[in-house]
């Protein structure tokens, strides 16, 4: 029988995942079957058992289970540890290894398909969620020479600073205090665009030649990439090139082998 792989989450029927997993394993000739989960709230450990006792050999983990599939996962992966949130479990023999790889999938997608170096370069990342957290480190490990973060609820954005300021050089910052700064990068990690909605960012935040990543995928006219555009912005992306990227590196994980992503990134944007 085919090695069986999921997505978990609730909702979980919008997921784009088993069409991009299903890419991959066709691409590569793997044996495996990967289907939808939808866990109830508050049974989510019993529904990652149950899928175990049926054969399941990893899960992809989505919204609102991160932090809980970090919870039962036996052990880590520094990544994952650095944010203290899982999208990707190994279900191994006895134990439960817990993987983030949404930060590699962001990073990848912006230094491989998006040809941006990130070196030296000041990034803005706003937002302090699930998303935030996991793609901080990745991006320390690129040394951009500041990584700020600025978010509404303000203490988060502190939170993150003092989690990371051992590892580089991360500064909260308030969105009032973003006036007369300019960015090189500034990453929409907020679920703003999910409600049509622009986070308080002001004019002149943007540096010249630089790159508007908007997290969110399935819509490349974010209210944020519109205020881009109207700053003078012409680098853009969404999300679909992290959402592949990061499903890769679950791939990578699981079954050793690394699929192509350009394919299935150009497939989804057709889809759009
Ligand atoms: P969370 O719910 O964990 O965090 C939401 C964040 O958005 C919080 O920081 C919140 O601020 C902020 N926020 C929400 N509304 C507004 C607003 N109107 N103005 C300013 N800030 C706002 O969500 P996630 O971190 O899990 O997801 C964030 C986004 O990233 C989503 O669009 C999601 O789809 C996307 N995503 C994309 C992935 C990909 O592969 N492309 C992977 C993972 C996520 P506060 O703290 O004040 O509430």
């Amino acid at each position: 029988m085919s090695d069986y792989y999921a997505v978990i989450g609730n909702p979980v029927a919008h997921s784009k995942s088993p069409l991009i997993h299903g890419e991959f394993s066709r691409q590569t000739g793997q044996d495996m079957r990967y289907e939808k989960i939808l866990a109830p709230i508050g049974e989510f450990p019993t529904v990652v058992t149950e899928f175990r006792q049926h054969g399941g050999k990893g899960l992809n983990v989505t919204v609102p289970f991160k932090l809980e599939a970090f919870r039962i996962s036996t052990h880590h992966t520094e990544r994952a540890d650095a944010a203290r949130a899982v999208n990707t479990l190994v279900l191994e023999d006895e134990a439960i290894l817990g993987d983030n790889t949404d930060g590699a999938g962001l990073v990848r997608d912006i230094t491989a398909n998006l040809k941006f170096s990130l070196t030296g370069k000041r990034v803005l990342l706003i937002g302090a969620g699930g998303a935030a957290r996991g793609v901080i480190m990745p991006l320390l490990e690129y040394e951009p020479s500041i990584l700020a973060v600025a978010n509404r609820t303000q203490e988060k954005a502190y939170e993150l600073q003092q989690r990371f300021s051992s590892s580089g050089n991360v500064v909260a910052i308030d969105y009032a205090d973003l006036h007369g700064e300019q960015f090189d990068l500034v990453i929409n990690a907020t679920s703003a665009s999910l409600n049509g909605e622009l986070p308080p960012l002001p004019a002149g935040v943007f540096a010249a030649e630089s790159l508007a990543y908007d997290m969110m995928y399935g819509n490349r006219d974010t209210p944020f990439l519109q205020f881009a555009a109207l700053q003078g912005v012409t680098h853009f992306s969404d999300g679909v090139g992290m959402l592949v990227e990061q499903a890769a590196e679950s791939f990578f994980l699981w079954r050793g082998v690394r699929p192509r992503t350009d394919t299935v990134i150009e497939m989804l944007r057709s889809h759009a």
